[in-house]
């Protein structure tokens, strides 16, 4: 069915339907509404599913009716039951569009290659391995005989508190846009319709990044400019190149709630970036509209505010409220029919592209296409890019094969440090349900230098608690180094929201103990957000950030640690060295300024966090020279072209991101100290040189003015790439 016939098949239909068909398409339901989440495997109670699908005639079912991962054959069954129902016994036979969180790879299909974090991803700073991966989630998630994945999220995490930074890209717009649309490409491919493609859903627009406090859906307060600036580029570039659906923020931006602000989805999404498709609530945030946030007096006035913003399906998801007060609204003249007529034109169009009208049921083509060779080998590749090498004190890592390895630490056999949120489960942190042999970073240590050479003590539990850390510090006498594997156990949403962000003293304290023993210590942090280690960093020969690293991140650290691979991840977020001392990169000239004794004497005390957004060493040195650009003026309409020579200085082949920053030396609006304005990621043997060239134009320098307009100015600008630094002139024609 081509994109023209269905759209006139979709209004033919629309104009078919009764108010309750309509409003039926407008509801989404949590599988659990049809199932009993204690029976084993998955059944669907027909008489629930009857009620669901044909006496409210539901347009959407998500998650997975019993909490967790289930098998590809129970899926398949239940996507036949229900589409199999709606054909048999209802009028019009509109089938079901089912949506999944499929976050860093198809979290709820049991066996699913599960990717990096997209914290991690963003470390990579190598979009086409998002965009691979993100191919294997649709590939899997459309197995499982679904077609709407709840990903990429494109909110900026410039909260280093915030429970869902690690599902962030990091703090950069620039780099959350290069990589949402690396996303969206995998996700969606060429056709939507493929079987090997699903519809993304960005999420969660627009302001959800940044709670005051730090804490999941609580307030943010983001001026207009700052909004436009730092958290509506992501979801313009993933508008542009077509994504299908948006999640609404949860939260509140300057008191509106998301889900309530007719500005932002009306007239910012929809007018000016032009989404003309399905926007979607988040979790219940419909009626906490009410309940939550108080901006409605009545359920029914949360639906109204809800619908009058743009809404075009609500999530609501454990009962039929919405479609009894939705339907209130319309017959009390409150909500006209033709803006219902609107969502649901959106939400069968978004069905037929899909091509759930031709075939809703899963294909036998997709269903092979599940566990592929080569999934697996793409989630150890992605591991490896993005292990960030922090630091490596005279060249102690890589081990040698033949060393004696203490693993220790909470981290060392938690498959939950490894994989992070929305893995098997929405936590994460139930290992039942992770496939059996999983291994953990301790096994994948284990398998590469041999058992014989490798004790396990975990020592301390994640929260700091002393579990034979005596018996762990011991063994370090029989070893020649120790593998310290710190961090965070998996979380998601509110239950990983924290008061410190230091990490917990007993685990701190337990890395003192083995400093003291004199062995080389090398701390591996499999952590969601940069945890504060200050007390602990001096002390450790080497230092490994691996993030939520997924499926493939055992391997990849223990390669790592051979030598068998060599980092090349690059901090997609300023790792803060105290935890009242939370900066960005993109920090103004004023963050340094402490002291003014005198007119015209400042003192700069820079803001000196642990280590930079962009740090990242490698077992190889590059040097970077010879930059230069193609004129010292920039006109309106022309291109600065911008080159450097990158050559690897080292012993061993390796990969290096250039990045290009800009710095606007003076702007209407203080300007930000520099601005990741491009980057690229080349791969160079030992020895060779190449030449990295960026072309830049106005539009790469611009910024969002006090009266919200993105413009740039005339005047000065640097480029800094590496220590590099090279001035030119923009000028206005
Ligand atoms: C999360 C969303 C998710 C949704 C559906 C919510 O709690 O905020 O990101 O897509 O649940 O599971």
């Amino acid at each position: 069915m081509s994109a023209t016939t269905a759209f006139s098949d979709v209004e033919a239909l629309l104009a078919r339907m009764t108010l309750d068909e309509k409003i039926g398409q407008m509801t989404q339901l949590d599988l659990m509404m049809v199932t009993d989440r204690s029976v084993r495997p998955i059944r669907l109670d027909e008489e629930k599913l009857r009620e669901a699908v044909v006496t409210y005639g539901i347009g959407s079912f998500f998650n997975t009716g019993v909490g967790f991962a289930m098998e590809l054959e129970d899926w398949n069954r239940v996507q036949r039951t229900i589409q199999d129902m709606i054909r048999q016994e209802t009028p019009n036979r509109i089938p079901l569009l089912f949506g999944i969180d499929s976050i860093h790879g198809a979290t709820f299909v049991r066996e699913a290659t599960l990717f990096p974090q997209q914290i991690a991803m963003g470390a990579t700073r190598n979009p086409e391995l998002m965009r691979r991966a993100s191919e294997v989630s649709a590939r899997e998630t459309r197995a499982a005989g679904l077609r709407w994945a709840f990903a990429p999220v494109l909110d900026v995490g410039r909260n280093a508190l915030w429970s869902r930074l690690p599902e962030t890209f990091g703090e950069d717009p620039y780099l959350v846009s290069t990589f949402g649309v690396a996303a969206v490409e995998g996700l969606e491919g060429e056709n939507v319709a493929g079987c090997g493609s699903v519809a993304s859903c960005i999420k969660h627009y627009i302001g959800y990044s940044v709670p005051v406090s730090g804490k999941d859906r609580s307030p943010a307060l983001i001026p207009e400019a700052q909004l436009r600036e730092y958290y509506l580029p992501p979801f313009q570039a993933a508008v542009r190149s077509g994504a299908k659906t948006v999640m609404l923020n949860s939260g509140e931006v300057n008191g509106i709630p998301g889900h309530a602000n007719k500005y932002l989805i009306n007239d910012v999404l929809r007018g000016e970036l032009g989404f003309d498709g399905v926007v979607v609530s988040d979790w219940e945030d419909v009626i906490r509209l009410h309940t939550w946030h108080k901006t409605a007096e009545t359920p029914a006035e949360a639906v109204r505010q809800a619908i009058e913003a743009g809404l075009d399906m609500s999530m609501v998801p454990l009962d039929f409220s919405f479609f009894h007060l939705l339907k209130e609204l319309v017959t009390q003249g409150k909500v006209s029919e033709q803006r219902i007529d609107e969502s649901v034109r959106r939400i069968l169009r978004l069905k037929a592209e899909v091509g759930l009208f031709e075939n809703p049921y899963p294909e036998p083509e997709a269903v092979a296409a599940f566990g592929e060779s080569g999934y697996r080998e793409l989630a150890v590749e992605a591991a490896t890019e993005a292990l960030t090498l922090l630091k490596n004190e005279s060249g102690t890592l890589p081990f040698a094969k033949d060393v004696r390895v203490l693993v220790a630490g909470p981290a060392a056999t938690s498959l939950g440090a490894l994989h992070g949120c929305w893995s098997y489960s929405w936590l994460g942190w139930d290992e039942d349900h992770y496939p059996p042999g999983t291994p953990t970073l301790a096994d994948a240590i284990a398998s590469k230098f041999g058992s014989e050479n490798v004790a396990v003590r975990r020592g301390v539990e994640f929260n700091g608690l002393d579990i034979d850390a005596e018996a762990a510090v011991t063994a370090a006498a029989q070893a020649d180094v120790v593998v310290l594997c710190l961090g965070e156990n998996s979380y998601a949403e509110t239950p990983g929201d924290i008061n410190d962000l230091d990490l917990p003293q007993g685990q701190q304290d337990f890395a003192l103990r083995f400093y003291a023993t004199g062995k080389p210590v090398v701390l591996v942090l499999l952590e969601g957000r940069g945890r504060v280690i200050r007390e602990i960093e001096q002390g450790a020969a080497a230092i490994l950030m691996a993030y939520w690293p997924g499926g493939g991140g055992a391997e990849a650290i223990a390669e790592v640690l051979t030598g068998d691979a060599n980092p090349s991840g690059k901090l997609p977020f300023t790792y803060a060295r105290h935890a009242n001392n939370l900066v960005t990169y993109d920090r103004k000239f004023t963050s340094a300024v402490t002291e003014i004794s005198a007119p015209g004497d400042i003192k700069l005390h820079p803001s000196k966090p642990q280590w930079e957004f962009g740090h990242g060493l490698s077992y190889t040195t590059f040097d970077i020279s010879n930059l230069r650009l193609s004129s010292d003026i920039l006109r309106p309409g022309e291109t600065l072209t911008v080159s450097v020579d990158v050559k690897n200085t080292g012993s061993r082949a390796g990969k290096e991101t250039v990045e290009l920053y800009t710095s606007d030396l003076f702007a209407s609006t203080t300007p930000a100290g520099k601005r990741l304005r491009a980057f690229t990621k080349i791969s160079l043997d030992p020895g060779e040189m190449r030449t990295v060239t960026f072309a830049l134009t106005a539009a790469d320098l611009a910024f969002v003015d006090a009266g919200c307009r993105t413009i740039t100015e005339p005047g000065e600008f640097d480029i800094l790439i590496g220590g590099l630094t090279a001035r030119f002139r923009y000028e206005a024609a």
